[in-house]
């Protein structure tokens, strides 16, 4: 094959490398894959385990910055440690999960869409197009407290103001024991969400729907209702209307079941815990957590790229003991390429673009002409599939790139 003329980049991506069997794919995908098309400008963060634990988790808090700065970023799957990683990594301290970290520096929405492929028939096969789940991912149940309650108790609700006057109402008489919760929540914090996902409904031209549950819950809910509706009308409602697009807002129960008899196609926009349960039960109606994209947006517009799985623990001892493993990297892969199209449209490089573009649709139709990884040939109604291991996949899909490049 004649030499390709390399696209250039012009500003940094950023790049943070993460862990065990991801670690291993991201260097395949970089060699086979981006290397022989594109003169790959990264600004490199190093987040696997030892080096965090080398610079006592500075370097996530670097790459945080550096994302600030220039704008995208594309993550691998890291480890979160627990008492066993301690043990295993020699950690002098239980680093925090370092999506935690950049989450709270970055201020941003997580939204979550999967990959859909012929061949994969979702458990609710209506559904012809990704659902994006839009996660709120401050406050209410996650940031709650929490005490049980004796018998003859009553529990109130105190708010002191600043010139010490309470304001008081009861929660419960107790005549025998039971429990309660304080949860809590910010305009600010709402309102940030509320952007991130109109955003992000104008820059994919998808309908945002949005629920809660206002009409049980009339001051907390409703207050999350009124901001998005606010927000919408002040700022984003022309928009909405010159691309076409819906902004929908319902009680949680209609949305679960026009969820279900819905197509697919737009953005679900999820209090905290709605975000978390139903992230889980459309990632595992649309057929695989392999194949699940996430992106962190932050208010001002910058995105962060990964894949949604973890560092795939088991297949990484299992390379290590000089196994094959079928790894499905199209996650990650489709993490790249979700980052440099991205770099792509905010340095109008309509060639880097182009090339996200192209690598996507050869990643789709590798599978769909039946050549996959183990978790996918287990889904897959294709009549003539073949499981292939983790490199042989990603050279299947390099074999397609180059014949439309
Ligand atoms: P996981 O890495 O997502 O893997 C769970 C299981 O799902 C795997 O054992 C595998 O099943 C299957 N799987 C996931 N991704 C796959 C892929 N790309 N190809 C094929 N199969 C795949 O979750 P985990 O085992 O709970 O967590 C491992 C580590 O990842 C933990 O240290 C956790 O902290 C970290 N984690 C990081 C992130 C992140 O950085 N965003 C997210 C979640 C977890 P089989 O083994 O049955 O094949
Ligand atoms: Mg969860």
């Amino acid at each position: 094959m004649a030499a390709v003329k390399k696209i250039p980049m012009s500003t940094p991506l950023v790049e943070m490398d993460g862990d065990e069997m991801t670690r291993v794919i991201w260097k395949m995908i970089k060699e086979i894959l981006l290397e022989p098309y594109l003169e790959l400008n990264t600004e490199y963060y190093d987040l696997g385990l030892e080096y965090r634990e080398a610079t006592k988790d500075q370097v996530t808090i670097d790459a945080a910055n550096a994302t600030k700065k220039y704008g995208v970023a594309v993550k691998c799957a890291t480890i979160t440690p627990n008492a066993d990683r301690v043990k295993e990594y020699h950690l002098t301290q239980m680093w925090k999960s370092p999506n935690g970290t950049i989450r709270a520096m970055l201020d941003g929405t997580v939204f979550r869409t999967p990959i859909v492929v012929n061949g994969i028939t979702p458990f609710i096969p209506s559904w012809k197009k990704p659902i994006t789940i839009a996660r709120h991912a401050y406050g209410d149940v996650y940031k709650n407290v929490e005490m049980a309650v004796g018998e003859n108790c009553k529990a109130e609700l105190v708010v002191t103001a600043p010139d010490g006057s309470e304001t008081r109402q009861l929660i419960h008489e107790f005549t025998t024991p039971g429990v309660i919760q304080g949860q809590h929540n910010v305009d600010k914090s709402i309102g940030s969400f509320a952007r991130a996902c109109f955003n992000f409904a104008l820059d994919s031209r998808q309908d945002l729907w949005f629920a809660t549950k206002d009409t049980i819950s009339k001051t907390y809910d409703h207050r999350f209702k009124d901001i998005f509706a606010d927000i919408y009308e002040a700022e984003y409602k022309e928009k909405f209307t010159a691309a076409g697009i819906e902004y929908f807002y319902t009680l949680i129960d209609d949305a679960v079941a026009r969820v279900v008899r819905s197509e697919g196609g737009y953005i679900w926009a999820c209090k905290n815990y709605d975000g978390d349960v139903m992230s889980d039960m459309v990632a595992t109606a649309f057929g695989s957590l392999a194949m699940m994209t996430s992106v962190l947006v932050s208010p001002d517009g910058v995105y962060e790229y990964e894949a949604a799985h973890g560092t795939v623990q088991r297949h990484y001892y299992r390379h290590l003991k000089g196994e094959k493993t079928s790894t499905n990297s199209v996650a990650t892969l489709f993490a790249w390429t979700g980052a440099l199209r991205k770099r792509g449209q905010l340095d109008h490089n309509d060639a880097l673009c182009a090339f996200a573009d192209k690598l996507e649709q050869a990643t789709v139709r590798t599978i769909e002409e039946g050549v996959m990884t183990g978790d996918l040939a287990s889904l897959s109604s294709l009549p003539n599939k073949q499981t292939v291991d983790t490199e042989a996949f990603l050279r299947a899909i390099n074999e397609r790139l180059q014949q439309s490049l």
